[in-house]
């Protein structure tokens, strides 16, 4: 190959960290001028560059076009400055840049499969360049984030977490495969805008939409084989659950607004009980908001009650109770029920707000995960305090405008004995002379690290056993010191060591269940999931 279409290859394009021996090597010379840089300088100076960006989109739209120019210098950047990076690639400022990503588009970073490609969806995953896929990344856009149905344009949200998967989890990139399924969109500012890159129809649903979904499963596992994890993700809960619970069984399957959000809400609250006492089966859990986040964490604390207990998961299902939008879901609702809500119908009377619920079932543990904000009111809050001497309160919801309460609301309103974390971040708060960090339940402390631990095992199929034994990985990696700051997670900056742990744990119960095919067990899986970790640091060509 010549050395301009070198440069122009992001897999090993190093722009001006080519040195003296390779350019001579590789048809450069006069390509490039006479300076030759290093990484770090590279980096040094791309970090420069961004931070002269005041609008967090002119960042995002920086990265992307760093990742198509040179890969190996995108990641290392996401991997030394996670903190400061997740928030441009990844939540809050990827919501904006589906909403705009008509205006964007630059080049295809992922699959569009639309309905236009009903029929020859296999032909459409050969035109990808990349033939050993290990993970996908799809949506279909009805959901983006707390954004709503984004459509075609929801093509962001694959990107960006597939982006983390390198970055957090080593995962190698040429191993990603991001996903757009296009059935078209409800929404009706995109349809009538000029610049909007999808299909120009309301959504296809029913019999259309299952067949579009169905040939897209089968073709996946023909193409890249049984290992292949498909990750669904910002799907509509109409939707969500079905799939889910229709291709477990067939495909290695996870969705990360039900599972991974789950398991990483049960790492913080087992490591919380470090602080509150008592075990998970001592607790009373309330919940606003019943849908995939809601119910999915739900289930998951039951599992791993009955896992500790020994009861029937029907009993430990009633320690958990869940208000939706028409009020405590309560068993004489349960002929109406949602099918996802029906578990969680317990004997009880009809009760309307959040607050006379808070009240009447006294939970030791609140959590928000409704996608409406200000609904943990200084009643509520209040309520929390006045029976519980550590109340642990969790504002899921995103982004930051639809958190149920702020930070500095929740220590405030308990006087400074609240637990608290949210699913967007919050600045430290200072109450009374101490300072309190506020721990954000990110998903991406755990899906990086549990997708690379089916990958190293070879794992076919997913089981809740490996989500549990995340969590409890993560839970482990919180120390005293995170504690006494008032954290239930870890830093972000330690997110590969506890990626790797974390795929260690989720590979040995790939093992143990008998669910691995890749043979035979490595001794150390720690040390095993670290080697096979994707390192961003340039090569040397000779
Ligand atoms: P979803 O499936 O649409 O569920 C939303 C639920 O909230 C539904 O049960 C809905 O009730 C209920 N709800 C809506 N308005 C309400 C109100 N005013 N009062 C009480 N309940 C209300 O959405 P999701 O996927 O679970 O996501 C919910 C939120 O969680 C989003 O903001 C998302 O960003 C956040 N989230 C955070 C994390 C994290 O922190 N790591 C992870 C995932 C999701 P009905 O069923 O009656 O309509
Ligand atoms: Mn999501």
């Amino acid at each position: 190959a010549s050395g301009y279409s070198l440069l122009r290859d992001p897999h090993h394009n190093k722009g001006l960290a080519f040195n003296e021996k390779e350019r001579d090597a590789h048809y450069l010379r006069g390509l490039l001028p006479p300076v030759c840089s290093t990484q770090e300088l590279q980096e040094k100076k791309m970090m420069h560059n961004l931070r002269q960006y005041q609008v967090p989109l002119q960042r995002y739209v920086a990265m992307m076009d760093l990742q198509e120019r040179n890969e190996r210098l995108f990641y290392k950047l996401l991997v030394d400055n996670v903190e400061e990076l997740l928030p441009i690639v990844y939540t809050p400022t990827v919501g904006e840049a589906c909403q705009k990503y008509g205006s964007i588009f630059r080049r295809p970073q992922g699959l569009f499969i639309s309905l236009r490609e009903k029929g020859k969806i296999l032909e459409v995953l050969k035109n990808w360049p990349e033939k050993s896929v290990q993970v996908i990344v799809v949506t279909d856009g009805e959901r983006i984030l707390g954004l709503g149905d984004l459509g075609c344009q929801g093509m962001g949200i694959p990107v960006g977490k597939l982006a983390l998967y390198t970055a957090l989890g080593g995962v190698r990139p040429s191993a990603c495969l991001p996903v757009t399924i296009d059935v078209g969109t409800n929404n009706e500012e995109l349809l009538n805008n000029e610049f909007y890159i999808g299909l120009r129809q309301r959504r296809a649903t029913g019999q259309e939409y299952d067949e579009l979904l169905d040939e897209f499963m089968t073709a996946v596992k023909q193409n890249y084989g049984e290992k292949v994890l498909i990750q669904f993700e910002d799907f509509a809960n109409h939707n969500a659950f079905e799939l889910l619970a229709k291709y477990r069984t067939t495909h290695l399957v996870f969705n990360d607004d039900i599972q991974g959000t789950a398991s990483v809400v049960l790492a913080g609250i087992v490591a919380a009980l470090q602080v509150i006492g008592g075990t998970l089966a001592e607790h009373t859990f309330l919940f606003l908001g019943a849908g995939e986040a809601g119910t999915g964490i739900a289930e998951l604390i039951a599992l791993e009650m009955s896992k500790q207990t020994k009861a029937p998961l029907e009993e430990s299902r009633k320690r958990i109770w869940l208000v939706d939008s028409k009020g405590l879901i309560v068993s004489s609702r349960k002929e109406s029920l949602q099918h996802f809500k029906k578990p969680w119908a317990h004997e009880h009377e009809p009760v309307k707000g959040l607050l006379d619920a808070v009240k009447s079932v006294k939970p030791t543990i609140l959590i928000g995960s409704s996608g409406v904000g200000k609904t943990f009111t200084k009643e509520v809050v209040e309520a929390m305090a006045s029976f519980n001497k550590r109340p642990v309160i969790l504002a899921l919801s995103n982004p930051t405008s639809q958190s149920e309460c702020t930070a500095e609301e929740a220590y405030t309103w308990s006087e400074g004995r609240a637990i608290f974390a949210s699913g967007s971040p919050f600045d430290p708060v200072v109450y009374k002379g101490k300072t309190f960090v506020p721990g954000q339940a990110n998903n991406a402390y755990i899906f990086p690290g549990f997708g690379l631990g089916l990958v190293i095992s070879g794992a076919i199929r997913v089981h809740d056993d490996m989500l549990l034994t995340a969590a409890e990985a993560l839970a482990k990696q919180v120390n005293q010191e995170n504690f006494d700051k008032g954290l239930i997670y870890p830093p972000f900056s330690n997110i590969r060591k506890i990626s790797a742990h974390i795929a260690a744990s989720v590979a040995a119960k790939a093992y143990d269940l008998g669910l691995a095919s890749r043979l035979p067990r490595p001794a150390d899986l720690v040390k095993h999931a670290e080697s096979c970790m994707y390192s961003p640091t340039y090569r040397s060509y000779r």
